[in-house]
């Protein structure tokens, strides 16, 4: 018997039509999960195929509320025996985010892999067909459990903590520069080379938070460009707006200009967090290398970038966790 996939579609550019084959403009978000299950009848040689509609937005549109729904759907779903995987389709802009949240609050060994496409439905050599036929054969394969969240995108399979969108328009947009890929998928062959060395789904400490209501409210995080003379007092409007941790896509190795770092760290002696991370795409931010976290306040991201270090600051801030435990977090997860 084969296995029961099932598909949860949110948007994004797979599910995106343009008004001719060849033209770069078009809308993202425009088919419904059953004609995109139905585009690709193959499907069914790998999986028993079932589909629902969570949203139908460009991921730039992603919201907490959806992805809250998202995600509580999903560990729905995984508590049925005869449910093997779930595929979500996605749009690729804000897809790293969903996926790291997903890794975090997921309550499940079962697969969940994350899908979509660069090129609209209707494009010359569109790529989502082909992509959502590979991650419904991920899903449906035994071996993906206890991977933690996946992205399957132009034949890759992707870790959650570890993917980024480095291209704007080219579908081998996705890559998992610090730890490399988990697998490959080949028309649905799979090959893994590895588990995913952070914890993640039944081990992460979020992910039972995310089953039954009421969820947590998630707090404000902002996320600060760090440039040349970068003005010190976007913290105070970040605070002032409703702010309860910064995140500061450093320069480099998490750096930031002297009235920034003052004001941070006065910031942080008051109790809120300020996590340093990058805006250089890949790499690790570390602790104490041209600042002095230890005596400034300052949490480091490690292997986070600043969109994935946002999520989890929001998490730990919603179970009210305090500096250094939250700087343990980013060692963790
Ligand atoms: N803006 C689109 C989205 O994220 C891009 C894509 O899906 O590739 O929904």
């Amino acid at each position: 018997m084969k296995s029961h996939v099932m598909i949860l579609a949110t948007g994004g550019t797979i599910a995106g039509i343009s008004q001719t084959p060849a033209q770069s403009d078009y809308c993202a978000g425009q088919m419904g999960v059953q004609d995109m299950i139905d585009a690709v009848p193959d499907l069914k040689q790998v999986a028993r195929i079932s589909g629902e509609q969570i949203a139908n937005v460009g991921s730039q549109d992603m919201s907490f509320d959806i992805l809250i729904h998202l995600t509580c759907r999903i560990n729905e779903l995984m508590t049925q025996d005869d449910i093997h995987g779930i595929v979500v389709t996605h749009g690729t802009d804000t897809m790293e985010e969903t996926a790291f949240f997903l890794n975090l609050a997921v309550n499940s060994p079962k697969p969940v892999i994350l899908t979509g496409a660069m090129r609209p439905a209707n494009a010359i050599s569109a790529d989502g067909p082909l992509n959502l036929f590979n991650a419904v054969a991920v899903a449906a394969d035994p071996d993906a459990r206890e991977r933690g969240v996946l992205v399957v995108m132009n034949d890759r399979i992707h870790g959650a903590h570890s993917l980024t969108k480095t291209n704007t328009t080219s579908v081998e947009t996705f890559l998992s520069p610090v730890n490399g890929l988990v697998g490959t998928v080949n028309y649905g062959k799979t090959a893994y080379f590895r588990f995913p060395f952070r914890r993640h789904t039944c081990l992460s400490e979020f992910s039972s938070r995310f089953c039954q209501p009421p969820h947590p409210a998630l707090p404000r995080v902002d996320i600060l460009y760090a440039c040349v003379d970068m003005p010190p007092d976007l913290i105070d409007f970040s605070l002032a707006a409703g702010a309860r941790g910064i995140v500061i896509a450093g320069d480099g190795n998490g750096n930031m200009n002297q009235g920034t770092m003052k004001n941070a760290a006065q910031k942080a002696a008051q109790g809120i967090c300020i996590v340093r991370s990058s805006r250089v795409p890949t790499g690790t931010v570390g602790r104490n290398v041209e600042l002095d976290d230890d005596s400034l306040g300052f949490i480091v991201s490690d292997e986070l970038n600043p969109a994935k270090a946002r999520i989890l600051l929001m998490l730990a801030l919603a179970k009210k966790y305090g500096t250094s435990h939250i700087q343990q977090l980013f060692y963790t997860y």
